[in-house]
C-alpha cells in the first residue's frame, strides 16, 4: 500500500452533525435551488410560470458550508448581505435520471438551511448576464442545521419563517414550494449523478431582506428544527 505525501495538510472532509448521533454526514456536494416560491420569484422581479417554466441550480462549494448557532464577520466586497431561509434535504444514496415516485427511497433526512448571499453583487451579474459565484458562492454562506434523520420521508408541508433580532421577516409554507423534494431530485438527477452526501436547498420563500454587523438571525421549519447566525461588529 502506498501513502499520499502533501505538500501541507489537506482539509477535513467537509462533513453536517446529525441530530442524536455522534456521527457525522459527510457532505458531497450543495446543491442550490433558484425561484422555487412564487412570491419570492415576484420580489426578485423573475416571475416565475409554473407551467412553461423549469427549475434552475447553481452551487456552493463545502467549504461555505457554516455550522448553525455560529457568530461570524460581516463578508467582504458586500454592504448588502441577504438571509435566505431554505429546507434542505440530505440524501444518503443517489443516481442518474431518477424517477419522482422514487426520489424517496435516496432521502436520509433533512435540515434547516441559510442561503446567505450577496445581493448587490447578485443582481449586478444578472443584470450583466454574468455568473453569480461571487454573490453565493462566499465564505459562511451556506449555513445548516444539525441534520434530522427521516430516511425515505418526503416533506410536502409545514410553516417555515425567519427573524431578524426578532422581528418576523419570512413566514410562509413548504407547500408553497413549486416545485417539490421528489420533482427537485428527480430533475437534479438529469444533470448530475446525484451522490449520497449531496445536500439540497429546496429555495427560499418571499420576504428576502438584508442582515447587518451585530444582527442575528433566527429560523425554523416545523418538523424539521431551527437555525441560527450571528454577524459580529459594529452598530447596525
Ligand atoms: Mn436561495
Amino acid at each position: 500500500m502506498t501513502s499520499i505525501s502533501y505538500l501541507w495538510a489537506p482539509p477535513e472532509p467537509a462533513s453536517v452533525a446529525v441530530q442524536g448521533s455522534e456521527q457525522r454526514l459527510p457532505v458531497q456536494r450543495l446543491f442550490f435551488v433558484g425561484r422555487n416560491y412564487l412570491a419570492h420569484a415576484k420580489e426578485m422581479g423573475r416571475p416565475v410560470d409554473a407551467q412553461r417554466d423549469r427549475p434552475f441550480y447553481f452551487t456552493k462549494s463545502p467549504s461555505a458550508l457554516l455550522a448553525s448557532g455560529a457568530s461570524v464577520p460581516y463578508p467582504q466586497a458586500t454592504s448588502n448581505y441577504h438571509y435566505e431561509m431554505e429546507l434542505v434535504v440530505a440524501l444518503r444514496s443517489g443516481g442518474a435520471d431518477i424517477a419522482a415516485e422514487a426520489a424517496h427511497e435516496h432521502i436520509y433526512g433533512y435540515g434547516c438551511g441559510l442561503d446567505m448571499t450577496r445581493r448587490d453583487l447578485q443582481f449586478a451579474a444578472r443584470d450583466q448576464g454574468k455568473p453569480w459565484d461571487t454573490a453565493k458562492d462566499c465564505e459562511n454562506s451556506a449555513v445548516i442545521s444539525a441534520i434530522v434523520p427521516m430516511p425515505g420521508q418526503v416533506i410536502e408541508r409545514g410553516r417555515i419563517e425567519l427573524r431578524v433580532d426578532g422581528e418576523q421577516r419570512q413566514d410562509s409554507d413548504l407547500s408553497d414550494m413549486i416545485w417539490g423534494v421528489r420533482e427537485l431530485i428527480a430533475d437534479l438527477s438529469r444533470m448530475y449523478h446525484l451522490r449520497a452526501g449531496d445536500l439540497i436547498y429546496t429555495g427560499t420563500p418571499e420576504g428576502v431582506g438584508p442582515v447587518r454587523a451585530g444582527q442575528r438571525v433566527d429560523g425554523s421549519i416545523q418538523g424539521v428544527g431551527s437555525i441560527s447566525l450571528r454577524l459580529l461588529g459594529g452598530q447596525a
